[in-house]
């Protein structure tokens, strides 16, 4: 059995240990043979480019490196600068774009199956192992909130007509006609009816994941599914993952093989222990299929290096008999070239952890 039969087989013995790779052009040789003596298993692809690349799609599976495709759902800067008008709209009734983050209203049917479509074909001609879905939920920037970041400087969405007629058919409720403009709106279904529009916002990103992964396994039935989640506690912002990102992380445990929470610790300003935390509490809800993603370096221009001893902490953190194995995230491969201790410790962390499953397992 190789490698990737085996990490579809028996996900607790052998543990995931993947990259979130945002694009590669250097030999993929070089870098898979590197992976392999690391104790790296598998890549997330990010960029479309390469998720398209079959060369890298056949050198992975020689070398035994299973490939999941990142699938971008509602994040799409390009189709929104075609069709403005799919922009995801606020409580301030303005566009969903902070930074580099363009929202598209989740209530599309035309650009939900354009999204499915473009998916679909990339499963039908790369056989991948898995996909990975990305920004699948509502607008928020969550990545420059600290830890006291006040919840109610963070914007809800959509409402926009779409949203606001598609709930109201759902739910039965009705918003009054006298309220004007989206702000009002807003206000009223915050004060009369929240909770049955989180339930509302829930529900619709649960089952645009849930018929993504149903579609692409009706082509590729042992397709692993991922869903990269927003890391934040479920008293954090006010049940902010639930109320404004719209991620029901027991749904997605119903039909996703793991959840990766983004525990980008050096760029939200928190510790390794806050990385144990989300760990412990998400595996109660998914236990033995959590993917935490971890940093090596700065993912940002203005962060803190991160040193060798707490690279070491955070993988202690992610990788608990409660995860299914860890993520990396990497710009770029090839800034890590200077990074030989940490390749080191990561190397000696992923072998002992094997080694803890394999016992466990045999005992
Ligand atoms: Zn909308």
């Amino acid at each position: 059995m190789d490698e990737t039969a085996n990490l579809r087989g028996n996900r607790i013995a052998h543990l995931i240990a993947g990259v979130k790779l945002f694009d590669w052009d250097g030999p993929t040789k070089p870098l898979f043979d590197e992976w392999r003596e690391l104790g790296i298993n598998s890549v997330f692809a990010v960029s479309d480019r390469l998720a398209a690349d079959r060369g890298f799609r056949q050198q992975a599976a020689d070398q035994g490196i299973a490939v999941f495709i990142v699938a971008q759902l509602l994040m799409n800067q390009r189709a929104l600068e075609a069709n403005p008008e799919l922009y995801a709209i606020t409580d301030k009734g303005e566009r969903a774009i902070e930074d580099w983050a363009h929202f598209v209203c989740p209530t599309r049917p035309e650009y939900r199956r354009a999204r499915y479509d473009h998916f679909r074909r990339l499963v039908e001609t790369q056989q991948p192992d898995g996909i990975s879905l990305d920004f699948i939920r509502h607008f928020v920037f969550w990545e420059k909130l600290r830890a006291d970041s006040p919840a109610e400087r963070i914007l809800e969405s959509c409402f926009c007509d779409s949203c606001l007629q598609q709930f109201q058919a759902d739910s039965g409720l009705h918003i009054p006609a006298r309220l004007s403009g989206t702000a009002e709106r807003a206000a009223w279904l915050r004060q009369e009816a929240h909770r049955e529009f989180i339930e509302w916002k829930c529900r619709l990103i649960s089952d645009w994941a849930a018929d993504l992964a149903s579609e692409l396994k009706s082509i590729k039935p042992d397709l692993l599914v991922n869903i990269h989640t927003v890391p934040w506690l479920p008293g954090e912002y006010d049940d902010g993952l639930r109320r404004v990102a719209g991620q029901d992380l027991a749904a997605f445990a119903g039909f996703a093989d793991y959840l990766s929470p983004m525990t980008y610790a050096g760029m939200l300003q928190r510790d390794p222990p806050w990385i144990s935390q989300l760990v412990a509490t998400q595996a109660k809800v998914a236990p033995g299929r959590l993917l935490p993603c971890i940093q090596l370096r700065p993912i940002g221009e203005t962060e803190a290096a991160i040193s060798d001893e707490l690279f070491a902490r955070y993988i202690d953190a992610a990788l608990t008999p409660d995860s299914a194995g860890l993520l990396l995230f990497a710009w770029d491969w090839q800034q890590l070239a200077g990074e030989a201790t940490k390749k080191a410790i990561l190397q000696g962390r992923l072998a002992a952890a094997r080694e803890a499953r394999n016992n466990s397992t045999l005992g």
